[in-house]
């Protein structure tokens, strides 16, 4: 085995390692990388002793510079509707976020890719912690391995990645975690239901149509420069018209369409004009609209239009050549739902799991 360190501990944390960088480990055995890739991301094993098709005394060997070190799990909290928010505590003791959501026959599991959030918006509780720091692929790829080992009864079939952070901010490690959470010796999850949002970091999404084939989604939130900006402080580097153009480039595989995102917000985005500006701002664009009604926070100015106002605005969107879909807020009494995450900010009652 050839030598690497890992910066968190003195020893090479095996979760933190593609496939192609195992296979480098073992350069005069073709066949190791595969088997411990298998044995990590597929089984989910975490002691090198149990991957029992290495001979005993590689195992050892391997076991003197390799571990297995998934992030502690720190707290769970269960909605009313049965949505759940997981905590991890990291090696450096800084705490993320995980959702996971029950659909009527399989779960999703929603993945923070960054330690709090550099972006800002004024609508999101993460943007108040600020951004801390990048989460390595293995730290994200364990958001994903943990419930499915956890509750080996449940169908996990889809990964969001809308949890903390902005996740082309963290290009190298997302695409990295991408790749093992849909590799056919690893958790298996289909590309198809491997979704990637963001809130439009437009020089990351043509490496992004390149690097990958999973789904995309786009915080858009406002058909105009002055609302969005208001909004966003993205929109001032990457307006609208750059990112709707960077959004016609992009191809999606099989005809798939992008998912705009737009979070309705009273009194600021929610009127049937902003509604009908948006169906022109997506003219010539594949794409389907989910609406998500403002979920507040503490502290937050902001509130969800009233029923009325957001069935307006669906209403108005319907009459457009795009396919609408209101999201259910989910987890929102434990504060799970969209824009809600904010590593125990203001929850530090959780029990430890
Ligand atoms: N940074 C990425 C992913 C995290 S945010 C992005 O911007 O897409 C995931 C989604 O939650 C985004 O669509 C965002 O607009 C939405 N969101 C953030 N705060 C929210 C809130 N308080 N209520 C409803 N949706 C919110």
């Amino acid at each position: 085995m050839s030598t690497i360190t890992s910066h968190a501990s003195s020893k090479l944390n095996l979760l933190d390692c593609s496939r192609a960088e195992l296979d480098r480990l073992f350069p005069d055995r073709p066949y190791r990388g595969s088997q411990i890739f298998s044995w990590v991301f597929g089984k989910g094993v975490r002691a090198i002793s149990q991957m029992t098709n290495i001979p005993k005394e590689q195992r050892l060997r391997i076991a003197q510079e390799a571990e297995i070190s998934y992030p502690k799990a720190a707290g769970r909290q269960v909605s009313e509707d049965g949505t759940e928010k997981l905590a991890y505590q990291l090696m450096d003791g800084r705490i993320i976020e995980s959702v996971l959501i029950p659909e009527k026959d399989h779960w999703s599991v929603c993945v923070s890719s960054q330690v709090g959030c550099a972006m800002g918006c004024r609508f999101c509780f993460t943007a108040t912690m600020g951004f801390t720091r990048n989460l390595t692929s293995g730290e994200i790829v364990s958001q994903v391995l943990y419930p499915i080992q956890t509750y080996p009864d449940r169908q996990f079939r889809n990964v969001v990645f809308m949890g903390m952070g902005e996740p082309l901010l963290n290009y190298e490690m997302v695409i990295k975690a991408a790749n093992i959470i849909t590799d056919p010796d690893g958790p298996q999850l289909s590309k198809r239901r491997l979704t990637i949002s963001t809130c439009g970091i437009v020089p990351a999404l043509a490496d992004l149509a390149r690097d990958t084939d999973c789904g995309l989604a786009v915080s858009l939130n406002a058909p105009d420069d002055d609302t969005r900006s208001e909004l966003m402080p993205i929109n001032r580097k990457h307006p609208i018209p750059e990112l709707i153009r960077a959004l016609k480039a992009y191809e999606l595989p099989n005809r798939r369409r992008i998912t705009v995102e737009y979070v309705l917000v009273r009194g600021v985005n929610d009127s049937v004009e902003h509604a009908r500006r948006l169906i022109k701002v997506l003219h010539g664009l594949r794409a389907k609209v989910n609406l998500i009604p403002f979920n507040p926070w503490p502290g937050c100015g902001f509130e969800a239009p009233d029923l009325k106002s957001i069935a307006a605005f669906e209403e108005r969107l319907k009459d457009s050549p795009y396919t609408v879909m209101l999201r259910k807020e989910k987890g929102k009494d434990i504060l799970a739902a969209c824009g809600q995450l904010a590593g125990g900010k203001v929850n530090g009652s959780r029990e430890p799991h």
